[in-house]
């Protein structure tokens, strides 16, 4: 129970590694709203915790549509009175090599994975300021810190997570909220389905613990970033990888 009551939202929820979250979130005792587009999965999701006793809802929300965010928070106060955590994990990928990549691919990442986690917090923050708490956790990757072929606009917005938790953790640290990011390596997940094989054996061997990640290794460090056991960790940018950095 080491969410004991704590209202938390899961951006991306509905699959892979924010799915992972709820399901983790839930079973520690917090009360999950899934903000997700895969309004059927979503649904789902929230009907099978909730059929297990757990709270859990469905809200679907697109995080590029910053008043659909502002309703979605003011629905999430009336019912639950408060907002504890935030896992931005929502996030997209549209690869092609800088000479292929078109303006459309290059915006729609930046509008997901950057204007959406800026969205998000904007209008979360405010809540957790007025009760001097809270927990934002944000989703970089290792291809922040290396770089990836065929990347520009993924690796841009994962990079400039790891800034945009950096300015967070000053400014919403003096007031009591912890701003942490998670960089994932390659993790087991629809998004990497369109990785080709021998890209990922590759990848596989050049991490010591030698296997892709899996979600819940990511959600199992959510988990631990949005406990009171984080308390003091804020600016921090946690590498889940397999040591494949080192
Ligand atoms: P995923 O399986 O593709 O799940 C992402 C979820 O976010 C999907 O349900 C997706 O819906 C949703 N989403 C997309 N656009 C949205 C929007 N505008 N508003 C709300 N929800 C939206 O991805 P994942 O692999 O679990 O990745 C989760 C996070 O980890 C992402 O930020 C990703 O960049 C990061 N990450 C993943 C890996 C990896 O290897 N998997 C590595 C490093 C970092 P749709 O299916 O409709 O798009």
């Amino acid at each position: 129970m080491r969410l004991k009551n704590k209202v938390s939202i899961i951006t991306g929820g509905s699959r892979g590694i924010g799915r992972s979250a709820v399901i983790k979130f839930c079973e520690e005792g917090a009360k999950v709203v899934i903000w997700d587009v895969l309004k059927e999965d979503g649904e789902k999701l929230a009907s099978e915790m909730s059929g297990k006793g757990y709270v859990c809802i469905f809200q679907f929300t697109d995080v590029t549509n910053a008043s659909m965010i502002e309703k979605n928070v003011n629905s999430i106060i009336e019912q639950f009175g408060q907002i504890d955590v935030l896992v931005n994990n929502a996030g997209i990928t549209r690869d092609a090599t800088l000479f292929k990549m078109t303006e459309e691919q290059w915006q729609q990442v930046i509008n997901v994975n950057l204007t959406g986690v800026f969205n998000c917090t904007k209008a979360v923050a405010p809540h957790m300021v007025e009760r001097g708490k809270g927990k934002i956790i944000n989703t970089s990757s290792v291809v922040a810190l290396y770089g990836n072929f065929g990347q520009s606009n993924y690796v841009a917005t994962k990079s400039g997570i790891i800034g945009l938790t950096k300015v967070w953790a000053r400014e919403l640290g003096r007031k009591g909220i912890c701003v942490n990011a998670v960089a994932p390596g390659f993790i087991e997940t629809e998004m990497v389905m369109s990785v080709p094989e021998k890209v990922l054996q590759m990848m596989k061997e050049k991490t010591p613990l030698g296997r892709l990640g899996k979600p819940e290794d990511i959600a199992s460090a959510y988990l631990f970033l949005a406990s009171d056991e984080a308390d003091y960790i804020n600016g921090a940018v946690l590498s889940v990888d397999g040591g494949m950095t080192i």
